[in-house]
């Protein structure tokens, strides 16, 4: 018999999917991409225009963002611009759709800061390959695994251990501990550990970073790899390998 924990913890989502904002005017078009993407194992976000993507990309914080060139409030190339220019989405991989071939427009879209570029009309199989191509090059999907000493995170796997003994971790540890892994020897506020991790305009305490700072070093439980989640007096959190100084 499985105790009420446990149960709950059997329903959280194994997998932290690869989360896609769809950045469409076209509701037929969107809806269309929405369903591929969704089939292929996808989260999907949708947004009609420029500023509701950018709502979505502070309050969700996808992977990728699909942009569509034609947009009704600002170009999508002016969109890609903006986004790549902002420090906070320096993870965002962008590709953009297009029903121009041009040879001229490519050159602008991957100049903009576009990692990929796909021309409309495509196929859904050759859309998910294209993502899966640019999540790669990211590093969003992440075929090797993390490791810092004892410490390993197999984000393919969805795996943590220490030691070579699994550890279970709840959803939002693994979360924050890929992100403190994937962004070392940097020092977060909780300010930033909540837009990055939980994503900006979730409405909680800043206190809560650290109730699952502290649940991650008790799971973590080897002496050695809590001391790779290091406090930082006055500033916030620090994933170091390194001697706390
Ligand atoms: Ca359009």
């Amino acid at each position: 018999m499985l105790g009420p924990r446990a149960m709950a913890h059997l329903q959280e989502p194994m997998m932290t999917a690869t989360k896609i904002l769809i950045v469409e005017d076209e509701a037929p078009i969107r809806e269309m991409i929405a369903f591929h993407l969704g089939r292929a194992g996808f989260v999907v976000i949708e947004a009609a225009n420029c500023q509701e993507a950018r709502t979505q990309l502070a309050n969700e914080r996808p992977d990728l963002a699909l942009v569509d060139w034609m947009l009704p409030d600002m170009s999508g190339l002016e969109l890609t611009r903006v986004l790549k220019r902002d420090r906070a989405n320096a993870d965002l991989a962008i590709i953009m759709l297009t029903a121009r071939a041009d040879e001229y427009d490519k050159v602008a879209g991957l100049e903009g800061g576009a990692d990929d570029y796909i021309t409309k009309p495509f196929s859904p199989r050759e859309l998910v390959a294209r993502i899966q191509a640019v999540l790669r090059r990211a590093g969003n999907i992440d075929d090797e695994p993390l490791i810092a000493g004892e410490l390993h995170l197999d984000a393919a796997g969805h795996r943590v251990s220490v030691d070579g003994k699994e550890i279970r971790l709840g959803p939002t540890e693994y979360r924050l501990l890929h992100f403190l892994m994937t962004h070392p020897e940097r020092v977060f506020s909780r300010a930033q550990l909540l837009d990055r991790v939980w994503g900006a305009n979730v409405y909680i305490e800043e206190r809560t970073v650290d109730v699952h700072v502290r649940r991650l070093r008790k799971a973590l439980a080897a002496e050695t790899a809590q001391q790779y989640i290091q406090t930082v007096r006055g500033a916030g959190y620090r994933f170091s390998t390194k001697d706390k100084s």
